[in-house]
């Protein structure tokens, strides 16, 4: 299971800047990986968590993929890790709030979740 996880996300730190594009394998990977996730003890989770974040890098001049990588976040922390949780909500909220379209980051990402 470790090597799975692993792959999911490293898969989106090489494949270029918007690893979180609308129907990409990203987001479904992502849906998968928060099942995955949410079923682990805390302490491995907060391990995953720290891989995760190494994507900020990589998606760091789209405002979509950073939204979607943060709402990911705050899936997979909710009522498991607090803090983490907390701290992706607060991130999420501007980007949610200063965007054109009125997209709904969450929503977007909530719609490729399984198993939660
Ligand atoms: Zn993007």
């Amino acid at each position: 299971m470790h090597d799975e996880i692993m792959r999911l996300i490293r898969n989106r730190l090489y494949e270029g800047k918007h690893p979180f594009a609308r129907d990409s394998m990203g987001m479904t990977d992502f849906g998968d990986l928060t099942g995955i996730l949410r079923k682990l003890p805390r302490e491995k989770v907060e391990k995953y968590i720290a891989e995760i974040e190494k994507i900020f890098e990589v998606v760091k001049d789209c405002q979509a993929c950073t939204a979607k990588l943060c709402a990911y976040l705050v899936f997979i922390c909710e009522g498991i890790l607090e803090n983490k949780y907390q701290e992706y909500v607060v991130k999420l909220e501007p980007i949610q709030k200063n965007q054109r379209y009125n997209r709904d980051y969450k929503e977007e990402v909530r719609f490729h979740l399984k198993n939660s």
